[in-house]
């Protein structure tokens, strides 16, 4: 990485504070871009100053003093037309004071204010100057900064670093020219030396200069997204052939039609499959479009050609229903699979886990236990990871390293949280994206309702006249992020309640703290239609799979994200019957609460929610851990800067394919040494 001369600027103690700035070469620092601008371009006569605007003045000091008891220097000044004004200081060093010797010409930089003692500035900035001397004829940037690291030393290292950092112009003019973007070196010196005209589309991030840069950002995380794709990709896979005589069995014994969105997805997979090199691909799809039977289809085709295949759910729950799923798709083949989760026994454990290290057992699914260190999978061809989001990079990459070594698994991610369209196109560049944009027929829409807990007892009534019907709910008890403790007692104390108000129902009760074992029994109990009510936390929130359940009640509703509570609701809905849910809030609501519950009220596509979540929330919450340690867009912005992402993703292709020399200088510039990351 080839460092300025003058790197460190300036001790250790300076790079050390410029590093919590996430500034560690001079390269950096030309893009730490100014928040705002105050204009020192010119000088205002006192008498025609605003009161509450900033201001700069030029002055004559005319006394300063050390006022008692209140501790205070204060400056009395007079400017050319003869206006008087106060400046005061309640911290200062005694420099100060020497500074301002009667008689002396300041200019001083501030908010005038109407005070005790006239018109004064309070902790002004000053700067002694003599007479006649010149003003600045750009504005003074503010840069975003941190404490002990001032705006003057910022300002001056910057200097310094414009100086000495060549602006290498990676853009071809012809690109340039027909995306209307000036050259980076111009739009750099713009935004750092500011023009006085230009302060306002500057500072609304509207200037030519800041489309440049944004636009260049956005080329770069193109760039290193879709690198780290294909030196992933340049590694070596198994080739699984599909469609073999046991992928035409499951097709024929299905209870259902596939819908066209899962046939069109399992032919993307297949195909990827069935190339010599890792699939990276991750299939997105709303809350019941039928995630799981693509998955069984791609671990068929590892299986069909003896390779292995595992997946990997985050919850206990999840990974029993997806077990027992699969063991009805495929046992019938003749294709066993082996289950593992930290709640089984020992004895049955080690039998499962020979298996699978023999090669024998072709199929696993588990919780993260599989990735603990007993696993063996020698033959290991596809990882699925399914709710991939509640995993961290690094448990995704223990599942893929699980194989023999030098083998890289084809990995399959599973999503019932879609991700908006421009997040897809940006973070998320470095995957392949298959989307289920169809539900399966039959489903009937959940009807939703906003009920205040005020209707609380009105509520239990219809559900008790429900269920004696023959219909089955979820209770789901109010989120206590604060205290796991708490909310403990809140689900045990609902259940207790809707007991005592529901004597003719059988009311069961799952949460976190239960044994794996006990979850899987009350789970087991609701599936069969033992129980009516099943009183919840969101141990339910994901995949599971109880398609006689139709009514959900989820209390304070307004404590849930958005994409929650569209998991949530996306537990019934799931059968032919009716369903409804009911999202029961504490009046009364915030401005955002409102406006979230209005959100799910009015939309049952996961699609259009996610877009909502994205615009009231920003990105970080969906991309999660994914890309732990790189760094966000910093300057552009999904939402408002829409129109330049898609050029971005056309130069990004032209560079990649035709200019190796301009890709390195983008890469170089904007991410400087941090894209090994990616790279896993
Ligand atoms: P998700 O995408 O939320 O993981 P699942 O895979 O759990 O959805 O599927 C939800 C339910 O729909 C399951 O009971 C599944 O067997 C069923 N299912 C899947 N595909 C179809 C289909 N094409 N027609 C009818 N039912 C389907
Ligand atoms: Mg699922």
């Amino acid at each position: 990485m080839p460092r300025a001369a003058q790197w460190p600027p300036k001790g250790s103690r300076q790079a050390a504070l410029l590093a919590r700035l996430d500034i560690h070469r001079s390269e950096d620092l030309i893009l730490h871009l100014p928040l705002r601008y105050e204009d020192e371009t010119h000088l205002t006569p006192i008498g025609l100053a605003q009161i509450g605007t900033s201001t700069q003045i030029e002055v004559k000091i005319l006394s300063c003093e050390v006022t008692w008891p209140r501790r205070q220097l204060l400056a009395r000044l007079r400017d050319e037309a003869g206006s008087e004004i106060v400046a005061r200081w309640i911290n200062f060093y005694p420099s100060l004071q020497k500074q301002l010797t009667p008689g002396r010409r300041v200019r001083l930089f501030g908010e005038m204010r109407g005070g005790f003692f006239g018109v004064e500035m309070v902790h002004p900035r000053l700067r002694l100057v003599d007479k006649g001397e010149s003003l600045p004829r750009t504005l003074t940037p503010v840069y975003p900064t941190t404490a002990g690291l001032g705006q003057v030393t910022l300002r001056r290292l910057l200097d310094a670093a414009l100086e000495t950092v060549p602006l290498d112009e990676p853009l071809p003019i012809a690109i340039r020219q027909r995306l209307a973007l000036p050259g980076f070196a111009e739009a750099i010196h713009a935004l750092h030396h500011a023009a006085p005209n230009d302060v306002h589309t500057l500072e609304e991030h509207e200037h030519p200069a800041w489309r440049r840069i944004k636009f260049e950002e956005l080329l770069a995380q193109q760039l290193s997204l879709r690198r780290a794709y294909n030196a992933r990709r340049a590694h070596e896979a198994v080739r699984l052939p599909p469609c073999r005589t046991l992928t035409h069995a499951l097709h024929e014994r299905l209870p259902f039609a596939l819908t066209s969105a899962q046939r069109r997805v399992m032919d993307e997979i297949a195909a990827d499959l069935a190339v010599p090199h890792p699939m990276q691909r991750l299939l997105q799809g709303d809350v019941g479009s039928g995630k799981t039977i693509v998955a069984a289809f791609a671990m068929l085709q590892a299986a069909e050609s003896g390779w292995q295949a595992a997946l990997m759910a985050p919850t206990e729950i999840l990974a029993e229903q997806h077990y027992r799923k699969l063991a009805a798709w495929l046992d019938p083949l003749g294709i066993g699979i082996a289950w593992l989760s930290g709640g089984r026994r020992k004895r049955e454990r080690d039998a499962e886990l020979a298996r699978l290290r023999s090669g024998k057992c072709l199929l696993a699914v588990g919780t993260h236990a599989l990735i603990e260190t007993p696993v063996d999978l020698p033959r290991l061809a596809l990882a699925v990871v399914d709710e991939q989001h509640r995993f961290g990079v690094r448990q995704r990459l223990a599942l893929r390293d699980k194989g023999a070594a030098g083998v890289r698994p084809h990995m399959l991610m599973m999503s019932a949280t879609p991700i908006p369209r421009t997040l897809a196109m940006t973070h998320y560049a470095d995957l392949d994206v298959s989307t289920l944009d169809e539900l399966p027929q039959g489903r009937t829409p959940v009807h939703t309702r906003l009920a205040s807990t005020a209707r609380r007892m009105e509520i239990i009534a219809r559900l008790k006249a429900d269920c004696l019907e023959g219909r089955q709910a979820y209770w789901v008890c109010p989120l206590i992020e604060e205290s796991e403790a708490l909310q403990l007692k809140t689900v045990l104390e609902t259940w207790e309640t809707l007991k005592e108000a529901l004597p003719e129902l059988r009311v069961g009760v799952i949460h976190g703290r239960l044994k794996a074992e006990e979850k899987a029994v009350a789970m087991a109990a609701f599936a069969a239609g033992e129980l009516h009510v099943l009183v919840a936390t969101t141990v339910i929130e994901v995949g599971v799979d109880v398609p006689r359940a139709s009514l959900m009640v989820i209390e304070h509703a307004e404590r849930f994200g958005l994409a929650q509570l569209h998991q949530l609701r996306g537990r019934v809905g799931r059968g032919t019957a009716q369903s409804s849910c009911v999202l029961l809030y504490e009046p009364p609501l915030s401005g955002t609460a409102r406006a979230r519950l209005k959100v799910i009220f009015e939309h049952s596509d996961g699609f259009a929610i996610a877009r909502e979540d994205l615009r009231i929330r920003g990105p970080g919450e969906f991309i999660g851990a994914r890309q732990s340690g790189l760094p966000l867009l910093r300057y552009a912005d999904l939402e408002r800067d829409d129109a330049l992402i898609e050029p971005a993703c056309e130069v990004a292709n032209e560079l990649l394919a035709n200019d190796p020399e301009a890709v390195e200088k983008l890469l170089a510039r904007w991410l400087g040494g941090r894209e090994g990351l990616l790279r896993a």
